[in-house]
């Protein structure tokens, strides 16, 4: 199944313009959407979780028109948003067993099945009659895919999942993901480059609420062969080479600073030519998003 949309603009009524004709084709597979905070990321999700209107375009899944059938989407979708509530005093079988009614499985034997099946997928069977409020933040997660996945969706969409997670919790979570992504869709949106370059064999990077990049993140990065030098410099050298160069990224590196600069040839024999990454790419997109 395919899901593709198509010029998809959105503005708010204070003016903000939070989409601009955004175009994706997304096939099966995990699919990773970068931005940083404000980008248009929830919009575009709430979107296709339809929970809020565009002003224009299209969406597709399948042969589902998004925006206009919205209750068969919602029969084929599983979202876990950026925050969601959870009884704390309920136990996980509980609530999950709640969700699985209001999502329509009413025959009870078939509803444990379903219920018991996804807490052993998400590895929280043998916590399945602790109380909600007792769990971690990486079960409370799981605990989210649980749910998202009630009812067999063709598509996920999971908001900024791994804020918040201990690096432990982080792979488990990510291996959960992975193998949910081998059968159907599911879009990862997050501004953390890392859950995307370890997860997803495509991507797009969106900066103010426009497409600015889109490719496999390998693709991405071989695009910047050759053009990404670096250099340790002194703390107080940084302002001068943010004015001078396309400065990707600076990071602190035995009491000096390693910056990391875009430029076609090497800036002179002081830089060193790096092996670019999807930091690179990603600080390269949002700097200048029209001439990137
Ligand atoms: P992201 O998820 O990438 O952080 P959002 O989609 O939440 O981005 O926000 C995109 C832009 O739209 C931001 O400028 C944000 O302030 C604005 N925005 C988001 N939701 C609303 C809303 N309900 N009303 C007005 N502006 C909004």
């Amino acid at each position: 199944m395919q899901l593709q949309i198509r010029n998809l603009s959105k503005r708010y009524p204070n003016g903000v313009q939070a989409l601009k004709n955004v175009t994706l084709t997304l096939e099966s597979g995990m699919f990773g959407l970068l931005g940083p905070n404000g980008a248009g990321k929830s919009s575009l999700m709430r979107t296709l979780a339809t929970l809020q209107e565009a002003d224009s375009g299209e969406v597709t899944l399948g042969e589902v028109n998004v925006l206009k059938d919205k209750d068969r989407v919602r029969t084929l979708l599983g979202y876990l948003p950026q925050e969601f509530g959870l009884y704390p005093k309920v136990t996980a079988f509980d609530l999950l067993d709640h969700f699985a009614r209001l999502k329509g499985i009413s025959d009870s034997r078939a509803r444990k099945a379903a219920v018991d099946g996804l807490l052993q997928r998400t590895n929280l069977h043998a916590a399945r009659n602790r109380k909600l409020g007792t769990y971690s933040g990486g079960m409370k997660q799981r605990f989210g895919i649980a749910q998202a996945l009630l009812g067999d969706p063709r598509l996920i969409i999971v908001d900024e999942p791994t804020a918040g997670l201990d690096p432990e919790e982080r792979v488990r979570f990510h291996n959960l993901l992975a193998e949910i992504g081998e059968n159907i869709i599911v879009i990862l949106s997050t501004h953390i480059v890392s859950d995307v370059s370890d997860l997803c064999s495509r991507m797009a990077i969106i900066h103010q609420g426009e497409v600015v990049r889109e490719g496999s993140p390998l693709e991405l990065v071989a695009g910047l062969n050759g053009r990404v030098w670096r250099k340790l410099i002194g703390k107080e050298e940084i302002p001068g080479y943010l004015l001078e160069f396309q400065v990707l990224a600076t990071r602190r590196m035995a009491g000096q600073t390693l910056v990391h600069v875009h430029s076609e040839s090497r800036p002179d024999a002081s830089f060193e030519a790096v092996t670019p990454d999807l930091e690179d790419v990603y600080f390269l997109s949002i700097r200048k998003p029209a001439e990137a």
